[in-house]
């Protein structure tokens, strides 16, 4: 049966999340206008707020389902602020990435840390596979040569998890993934990327000029390229099924803020929402509220869908991407039907409606664009294979 209930303890803890988020929100306006500068690592009146992550790792056999209360952290965080929510130590992407490729000491001498994933280069992105950056073994060194861009936390995390070839005839097979510390000879961190939106996040590119890493940081350890067949490939590509909840919980959360908003906007002019007529028979900006709510619940209970099925231990790769699809064009549809009923307000920098509208914007381009993830659920659902679909 499918249940979202959640456990007392878990309605505390986002209880909590909610005026902890209210805090970052405060500071949003400041870090989209000065995009050079970084938030701290903990603002300084949530100091004494819990750490989720540490919650995280506490929970007991009554609570809900870890993916699920993820996702639901996801979104209580950017319902205050996408770009200054309180960014917790361990939890970048490449932290889900060394969890699932990584050994068991790879994991341990590295899982304290704060992990970027370089995937995207110039010329690659929604096709993983097209990798150009190479590696190449000499003597007990991998030397590392490429660029990459877009790296998020990229400039203050204390590594990353790098994606790079053995051998381009290999194809797939090839790429393997290694974990770069900075200050590794030959690794730069070049730019912080300007954005429309999620200004004050850090988004880096790289340079790695013959850079010198250990033969150990090879993440998983094998080092032959398999005959046949995708590697260690696939493997990684699994570390998606869990994020792209995540992300679609990331962008619902923004749009949850929104919706917020205006509810109380509309309030403030007189115009109650009524959910027990008929559109027809209320204000306009009244039905097209329901409409956008009725959009954003469609979109939780995918995310959740997913979420809850990653818990259960079952394959979810279809699910992941319907959520992060749905999320992707309800979250952009939901803040710009709030721009239209508030009119002048909704596009005014006094408020944060607009920065909302530019902020869940990405929700549909990283982990892979909605084509790409409309692509992943046709290959699911009609049974295709890569070549066949792509
Ligand atoms: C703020 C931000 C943070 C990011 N963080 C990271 C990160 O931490 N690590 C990382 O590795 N990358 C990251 N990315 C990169 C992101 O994942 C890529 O930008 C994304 O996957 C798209 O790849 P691309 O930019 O190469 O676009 P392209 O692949 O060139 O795509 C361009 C357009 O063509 C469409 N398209 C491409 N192929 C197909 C197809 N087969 N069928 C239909 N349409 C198609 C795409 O949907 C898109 O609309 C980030 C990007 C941004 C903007």
């Amino acid at each position: 049966m499918v249940n979202f209930e959640l456990s007392k303890n878990d309605k505390t803890v986002l209880d909590a999340l909610r005026s902890e988020s209210l805090i970052a929100r405060k500071y949003a306006r400041q870090y989209d206008e000065n995009e050079h500068e970084f938030p701290p690592d903990e603002l300084p009146e949530a100091k004494d707020h819990p750490n989720f992550m540490s919650h995280m790792a506490t929970r007991g056999a009554e609570d809900s389902g870890g993916s699920v209360m993820m996702t639901l952290i996801a979104m209580g965080s950017t319902w205050g602020d996408y770009s200054v929510r309180l960014r917790r130590r361990d939890s970048g992407l490449g932290n889900s990435a060394l969890k699932a490729a990584g050994t068991p000491e790879q994991i341990e001498k590295w899982g304290g840390l704060t992990l970027a994933m370089a995937i995207t280069e110039p010329g690659c992105g929604s096709d993983p596979s097209q990798v150009r950056t190479t590696a190449t073994l000499d003597g007990d060194n991998w030397v590392i040569n490429g660029e990459k861009i877009f790296v998020t936390t990229g400039c203050r995390a204390d590594g990353v998890v790098v994606w790079a070839t053995l051998d381009r005839s290999a194809g797939r097979a090839g790429i393997k993934s290694f974990l770069v510390e900075k200050g590794a000879p030959g690794f730069i961190v070049a730019h912080k990327e300007k954005k429309l939106g999620i200004r004050a996040d850090d988004t880096a590119a790289y340079v790695f000029e013959d850079c010198r890493i250990p033969r150990s940081n090879l993440l998983g350890g094998k080092e032959e390229i398999p005959k046949g067949g995708s590697g260690g490939f696939k493997g990684v590509m699994k570390t998606f099924n869990m994020t792209r909840p995540l992300v679609a919980g990331l962008g619902l959360g923004m749009a949850e803020a929104a919706l917020d908003f205006t509810r109380e906007e509309l309030s403030r002019a007189g115009i109650d929402i009524a959910y027990d007529v008929q559109g027809t028979t209320q204000s306009a900006a009244a039905a097209k509220f329901i409409e956008l709510e009725s959009a954003f619940e469609a979109a939780k209970l995918t995310m959740l869908r997913a979420s809850w099925l990653a818990d259960k231990g079952e394959t979810n790769n279809i699910e992941a991407s319907v959520s992060k699809a749905k999320a992707g064009g309800a979250v952009r549809d939901i803040t710009q039907g709030c721009i239209e009923i508030l009119g002048p307000m909704g596009i005014s920098r006094a408020h944060l409606l607009e920065k909302w509208f530019r902020d869940v914007r990405i929700t549909d381009i990283y982990e892979g664009t909605g084509e790409i993830q409309r692509m992943i659920i046709a290959r699911g659902l009609l049974d295709y294979t890569r070549k066949e679909l792509n």
